[in-house]
């Protein structure tokens, strides 16, 4: 995963986006938006253009319902599971082929380190597409025993929700524009997919991939556009049944707002506010790194950064300074240098947030630990860098401790033995978000008390790690509705229908 990037490889992306506007994808045809209208996306460590891509309008969004609509109602539902089975192999083996340009796509246009575009987004697909695969035949109904009077024959379908509309954010373009895409299409339903407007090519080249593998014309549509336009239009769509959406809170109302217009079904991921748990008992080797990686991976432009951490006070001056020396060791630099541990945050405006939060922090009260500033200078001219920090002397009231700072900005809390689990557990539970959180004891019964108290859609005990295809993924309270991945992420897919026979 350390092997350094491809200059070649490079060259021919350059070269191609140099070529013109990025078209999107609609009915199996690559075009650009009726109005001709373009955005440019821009690589976050040097803030220079990467490529123009077509930006879709009211129309475009139309015809991409429509042609998920047709292949719908026409080809696709002719498809048999154990064919949906061979398509997504099919994409993952074409994946697993192109896996450098795709991990070069993810680390310019998003700004991610080679080394994890490689491990998370690229391997992280696959992963999401073998899983799924094996779904498209597993998928299935049931049989009931009613009371009414009579003898009856009763059962239940299952079928494919229809045309979904998917919107995606830009810290994980494409792994998770194929999380969201493999079980739907598992479930024989069809898709209009919008990436970021920051981060539209690594999801219009899977597009390729797509038609590549031999899906038919419109079974995956990508409109690439923004999202005030493109995604407004997309997610109030009479034409779609579903809609699954990962991004922030507010857009995520805006999302329940539309679905008022369609009856649409909703599925959302939003923000998070997670905390992390380090008790006196626990394994700091694992623990140190853990907290750390847990908000500084992805410079914390991650739903389930573990943006508060709750450390024991028998250990809590050894945690935080290993925290803090961990943020002074790690690279923060370009994101082709495989030894690059953090890139640049997306974007200018996400700089200004990320930095905002802080200076609120400062503010407020809040000490700074380590970091706390924007990094110019020589090799980040133009970047959006940012040091990893860390906050003490915060209160729950605080900006800084309560909302998303979507950037490697940990807010660090101590407690003591007087605190028992209901008490931490209030503590943990106390912003209105409740995606994920992570416990490092010794103890189980304090780890499982702990775990069955805690507000939120995962938990991890004395481990960290990423998104597991097989485990249901979303929040409790604000983090959003519903779940994607596993049994229930399928089943998200589809609709179902009770039919009673009178015998
Ligand atoms: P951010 O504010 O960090 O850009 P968003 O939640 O707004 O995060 O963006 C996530 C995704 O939602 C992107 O694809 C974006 O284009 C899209 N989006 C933004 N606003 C809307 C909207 N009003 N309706 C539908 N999609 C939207």
């Amino acid at each position: 995963m350390n092997a350094p990037y491809n200059p070649g490889l490079l060259e021919h992306l350059q070269l191609r986006y140099a070529q013109g506007p990025v078209k999107m994808l609609i009915g199996g045809d690559w075009v650009e938006a009726a109005s001709g209208e373009t955005f440019e996306t821009l690589n976050p460590s040097t803030g220079k253009l990467l490529a123009n891509v077509a930006a879709a309008g009211d129309a475009d969004i139309d015809r991409a319902v429509a042609a998920a609509r047709a292949a719908f109602e026409g080809p696709w539902s002719k498809v048999k599971p154990d064919e949906r089975t061979r398509l997504l192999l099919k994409l993952a083996d074409l994946i697993e082929a192109n896996a450098e340009e795709l991990a070069l796509l993810e680390t310019l246009d998003v700004g991610r380190p080679i080394q994890f575009s490689r491990m998370i987004d690229v391997q992280g697909a696959i992963g999401q597409l073998r899983y799924n695969a094996g779904w498209a035949s597993k998928i299935a109904g049931e049989t009931a025993e009613i009371s009414a009077p009579g003898e009856w024959f009763s059962y239940v379908l299952r079928e494919p929700v229809g045309v979904c509309a998917q919107i995606v954010p830009w810290n994980f373009p494409m792994v998770m524009a194929v999380g969201k895409l493999a079980p739907a299409l598992a479930a024989g339903c069809t898709v209009v997919l919008k990436p970021a407007e920051q981060t539209p090519l690594s999801t219009l080249r899977l597009g390729e991939l797509i038609l590549e593998a031999g899906f038919p014309a419109g079974v995956v549509n990508i409109v690439s556009g923004l999202g005030r336009t493109a995604g407004a239009a997309l997610a109030s769509h009479p034409g779609i049944n579903k809609i699954s959406f990962t991004g922030s809170t507010v857009t995520g109302k805006a999302i329940i707002e539309a679905s008022k217009s369609n009856f649409a079904r909703v599925q959302l991921e939003l923000g998070g506010k997670s905390p992390t748990y380090i008790f006196a008992d626990a394994d700091l080797s694992k623990a140190i790194p853990a907290a750390a990686m847990g908000i500084f991976f992805n410079a914390g432009q991650v739903c389930a950064a573990g943006s508060r951490l709750f450390v024991h006070e028998k250990v809590a001056d050894q945690v935080l300074e290993g925290v803090a020396n961990m943020a002074r060791g790690m690279k923060v630099g370009q994101t082709l240098d495989a030894s690059t541990m953090i890139g640049p945050l997306v974007s200018a405006t996400q700089l200004e947030r990320v930095t905002g939060y802080i200076q609120s922090g400062r503010d407020e009260g809040a000490s700074v630990l380590v970091g706390g500033e924007a990094i110019s200078g020589e090799g980040y001219e133009g970047g959006y860098f940012v040091q990893p920090t860390v906050l003490l002397e915060t209160k729950p009231d605080m900006r800084v401790r309560k909302e998303e700072i979507f950037g490697p900005v940990l807010c660090a809390m101590r407690f003591g033995d007087d605190d028992d689990v209901d008490a931490l557990a209030g503590r943990g539970n106390e912003t209105e978000f409740g995606l994920s959180a992570s416990i490092y004891t010794s103890n189980i019964t304090t780890a499982h008390k702990l775990a069955r108290r805690l507000k939120a859609g995962t938990i991890r005990i004395n481990g960290s790690g990423g998104v597991d295809p097989a485990l249901p993924l979303g929040g409790f309270k604000a983090s959003g509705w519903g779940r994607e991945n596993g049994k229930a992420g399928i089943e998200a897919y589809t609709e179902l229908k009770a039919v009673s026979v009178a015998l």
